[in-house]
């Protein structure tokens, strides 16, 4: 391509100006801020622009240019962050924001955060108050823990424990569970951070009670167990239980601190899911501090819990970190009517999302994909094969390694059209699909989607297939 020619379908591009007097400009004026406008129209200016100097195009086309602009201005005036329909079967999708919230978690939010509370007000006194007040009460009836904190999440729950606690000073951890979980959450490096010194014990496989006894000295400042929530050692292993670490914490008078990770109020092995410890369980063997997430298995808002012994917790709370990685009403708000849900064991596993779907049963959810499956075919007629299979669904977040959990999913095998276009068509659509391709098929879950996702989901994915 010669440089003249380049040359002359940029300057056939049309100006801003130009395109802000044309027919479609007063469209845009009058649905979009003109702030937005000039950048929706900036934007594609400069992608066209690009394009031509890549020489991706023949002919700069002005309605081309128009409809670009009528697209990114729709694209620019949606919030970026949006719900998306998750097909995969990952129950706590960290990528697709964890834990969905329960109506009534919501309805609590909403009404808390449109106007003003009580957050740092105490009413019957007509004083300052605390805001860690609210939640406190409620998370000691639920775990039998004496105290309670909460912070942005479980990392800061981690680090805000070391920090006030340990800094300066030696924690003592197996090597079996010096974990790293997702988004570079180490414990080698957050003990660091927290200023505190990691004095390993044992070996990856196997440590013994001798070996912690033998660690300890002058500096120690606890003792800490975490959970392996993303994986497991099998085989020739050997692992100090948390009970036993207890009682040489005990005898030797130093703290012992549990990371429990995802933590779990109620016992989930009732329902056919093993290996995740029940929280009131974990303080009932008396251990002084133990941190979870608000939203891993509890099914409640991003946070960090802290529960433990009051003289632990009061020192934590004056740390000056606490200040920094302190939670806000909404979150505040969240857990408190999540954890309020837990009272009674039925009405928690109904209404709070993560628990309806771990502990859905197969013959339901094998009903559920044969609905969707006939509303699928339904429409798709014979642009599609559709079946449903039996498939593995995860907890996901970090949570109950290897527990594969048996489900139903939809498999659909377009007949024009490649699954991989359709994976992504759905993924780019509105509302977003996420999906997963397996076997030249594409996979929906329906363990991860709720009811009232059938219908938009089919009519996104006759769409991805019939457009
Ligand atoms: C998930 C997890 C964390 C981090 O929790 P976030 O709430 O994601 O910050 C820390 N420790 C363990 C053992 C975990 O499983």
């Amino acid at each position: 391509m010669s440089n003249k020619n380049t040359e002359k379908k940029l300057a056939s591009l049309p100006s801003v100006d130009e395109l802000l007097r044309g027919p479609a400009g007063s469209d845009w004026l009058g649905l979009y801020p003109r702030s937005l406008v000039l950048i929706g129209i900036r934007e594609t200016l400069n992608d066209t622009r690009r394009r031509v100097l890549d020489g991706e195009i023949d002919s700069v086309d002005s309605s081309v240019i128009n409809r670009t602009v009528s697209e990114n201005l729709y694209r620019l005036s949606r919030p970026h962050l949006q719900s998306v329909i998750n097909a995969t079967g990952v129950i706590l999708h960290t990528n697709l924001g964890r834990s969905p919230l329960a109506p009534a978690v919501l309805r609590h939010v909403a009404e808390v955060s449109a106007g003003y509370s009580n957050l740092e007000f105490n009413l019957a006194q007509g004083e300052r108050g605390k805001r860690y007040s609210h939640i406190t009460g409620v998370l000691c009836e639920m775990t039998g823990a004496e105290d309670a904190l909460v912070v942005n999440n479980n990392a800061a729950a981690v680090l805000l424990c070391l920090t006030a606690m340990a800094a300066g000073k030696e924690v003592i951890v197996s090597r079996g569970e010096l974990i790293e979980i997702g988004g570079a959450f180490r414990i080698p490096d957050v003990m660091k951070a927290g200023g505190a010194f990691l004095k390993e014990v044992g070996a990856t496989n196997k440590t013994h009670l001798q070996d912690y006894e033998s660690a300890i000295g002058e500096e120690t400042a606890f003792l800490l167990k975490v959970h392996p929530s993303n994986y497991r050692v099998v085989g020739f292993t050997h692992e100090i239980s948390l009970a036993e670490l207890v009682l040489l914490g005990k005898a030797r008078e130093i703290p012992v601190m549990y990371d429990l990770g995802s933590g779990s109020l109620i016992d989930l092995s009732k329902y056919g899911i093993p290996g995740e410890p029940c929280l009131r369980n974990i303080v009932a063997s008396g251990v002084d501090l133990v941190t979870f997430s608000g939203d891993k298995l509890l099914g409640g808002p991003q946070g960090g819990v802290i529960v433990g012994k009051k003289k632990y917790i009061q020192q934590i709370q004056r740390h000056p970190l606490t200040r920094a990685v302190r939670v806000d009403k909404m979150t505040l708000a969240a857990l408190e009517a999540t954890l309020m849900l837990y009272r009674d064991e039925e009405t928690a596993i109904k209404e709070i999302p993560v628990l309806a779907m771990l502990t859905a049963q197969a013959p339901e959810l094998r009903r559920r994909a044969n609905r969707l499956a006939r509303r699928m075919r339904n429409v798709l007629g014979q642009k599609a094969v559709v079946s449903v299979v039996k498939e593995i669904s995860q907890s996901g977040g970090g949570s109950l390694p290897e527990q594969g959990m048996e489900t139903f999913a939809v498999a659909v095998k377009p007949k024009n059209k490649s699954v991989s276009s359709i994976e992504k068509t759905l993924r780019t659509g509105e509302p977003p699909v996420v999906s997963r391709v397996k076997d030249n098929t594409i996979i929906f879950d329906v363990r991860t989607l709720q009811n009232n996702e059938f219908s938009l989901l089919v009519s996104a994915l006759n769409l991805a297939i019939s457009g």
